[in-house]
């Protein structure tokens, strides 16, 4: 039976553990933390007893891998899709617009949604329906070192359409602005977005908490797969003598039995640990805040799940029943403030955007992840590190890694599936070798 050991248990090392483990490969899960789900994971509010996120997590349809991890490890169920796109924008004037896609045949019923999205005058939604049916039409390189809001303004994008659509869509996708973010990365995201049919456009929420929804499920299957799980357990060096890792040295043991190594972790923990042997990996990524306020009220006038706001500097809310979630990307100066100062800046803004008034507010929660998400500008176009390595039983995997997609649950998930299959061809190719 094969070895592999894979460092790192986000996304990205639980869907090659899964992947690997599935096909009969003996696999050792190593990390870092006590808790495991990287970036995505839960925790008990010792204050409220309720299980909250380290924030929330939005999936598309259009995200293959994603998706394709939750079947394997018997999780799809525990999401609520939509049938289609639908999303509620609503203005500081507490006004309430939809993009909501009707059901004629894509793509036809998309462009009628924006069509009849009433945020914008009628001049602004032809300039917006115009670059979208432009769209497959633009070439990549004509993107090239563009950033998102030169482009807009390029298509003649005006300051209405930005603040009420691309605004909202670019930095909750890229948790960037658009003055930093790559044209081209943004691209790409809108094309798997709004050409790739209907369920494409869709979102998926998870039903539960993330550990619920995701991460247990998959440490249940890896564990019934025969996988081995280890918590904190830091992986310090790894080394490699004639072109492949003999052994991975945590600061508690010593691992050698495995024919094959993926890491899975962020490449600012992998830069302290990176063999000599590898080339080197020319890649400045900075990183960019998510920034989470839990707020619990008397009263939650919401009927539907989720809304966006337009130009707020409050990003989207999420209804969770008990209490809503406030999300707010790009978030590195917000959350310098403290918790007193982001908690009235919110209930300011809901006072503005909704039916909320300050007196419904009973508690709060604020949860800042400073190193969300790296920032997709063009600095890292073509510098991110593929899978194959030149250590020929060494593998890397991770949302920053080579997916041509931004720093999301997807990238992570198709990272984590193309190292596994790398494996399980080298694994292939010596067997028919051997035959
Ligand atoms: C608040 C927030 C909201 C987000 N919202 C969304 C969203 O709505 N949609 C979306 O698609 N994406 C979203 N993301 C991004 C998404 O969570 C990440 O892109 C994805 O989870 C990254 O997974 P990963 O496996 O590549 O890395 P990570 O999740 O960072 O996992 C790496 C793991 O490796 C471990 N590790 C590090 N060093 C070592 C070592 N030396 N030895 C052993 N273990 C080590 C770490 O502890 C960690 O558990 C969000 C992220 C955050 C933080």
């Amino acid at each position: 039976m094969k070895k592999c050991l894979i460092i790192g248990s986000g996304i990205a090392g639980l869907t090659a553990a899964s992947y690997l483990s599935s096909k009969k490969i003996q696999v050792t899960l190593l990390e870092s933390s006590p808790k495991f789900g990287g970036r995505t994971f839960s925790f008990k509010d010792s204050e409220s007893g309720e299980i909250i996120d380290n924030g929330q997590h939005i999936l598309m349809g259009c995200y293959e891998d994603s998706l394709a991890f939750l079947k394997l490890i018997g999780a799809e169920n525990n999401f609520v899709y939509q049938k289609k796109l639908v999303v509620n924008f609503l203005s500081n004037q507490k006004k309430l617009f939809a993009i909501s896609a009707l059901t004629f045949p894509y793509p036809f019923n998309l462009l009628f949604a924006v069509f009849n999205y009433k945020a914008l005058d009628i001049v602004d939604r032809f300039r917006f329906i115009g670059l979208l049916i432009k769209l497959p039409f633009i070439s990549l390189r004509s993107l090239e070192n563009l950033t998102v809001s030169d482009w807009l303004i390029r298509e003649n994008q005006t300051e209405n359409i930005i603040k009420s659509f691309w605004e909202i869509l670019c930095v909750g996708a890229l948790n960037t602005n658009l003055q930093k973010a790559s044209a081209k990365i943004f691209y790409k995201v809108l094309m798997q977005i709004f050409f790739r049919g209907n369920f494409a456009s869709t979102i998926i929420l998870p039903k539960y908490s993330l550990s619920e929804s995701i991460i247990d499920p998959a440490l249940s299957f890896i564990r019934k797969n025969g996988g081995k799980i280890i918590p904190s357990e830091t992986v310090k060096e790894i080394i490699v003598n004639e072109g492949k890792v003999l052994q991975a040295i945590s600061e508690k043991n010593i691992y050698k039995d495995f024919d094959f190594v993926i890491s899975a972790i962020p490449f600012f923990s992998f830069q302290k640990i990176i063999p000599k042997e590898l080339p080197v990996i020319d890649l400045n990524l900075e990183y960019s805040t998510i920034l989470n306020i839990h707020l619990w009220l008397k009263e939650i006038p919401f009927k539907e799940s989720f809304y966006g706001l337009i130009n707020s500097p409050l990003h989207w809310i999420f209804n969770k029943g008990s209490h809503i979630n406030i999300v707010v990307s790009d978030a590195d100066e917000i959350a310098k403030k403290t918790n007193d100062e982001i908690v009235k800046m919110a209930v300011d803004e809901l006072e503005k955007f909704t039916q909320i008034k300050k007196e419904y507010l009973t508690r709060s929660k604020i949860i800042r992840e400073k190193r969300a998400t790296f920032i997709p500008d063009n600095k890292i176009l073509n510098k991110r590190p593929e899978s194959k390595t030149n250590i020929k039983n060494f593998f890397l995997a991770g949302d920053w890694t080579d997916t041509d997609l931004p720093s999301t649950i997807e990238s992570a998930a198709k990272s984590g599936r193309i190292a596994a299959e790398l494996i399980l061809s080298k694994i292939d190719d010596e067997q028919k070798k051997l035959s």
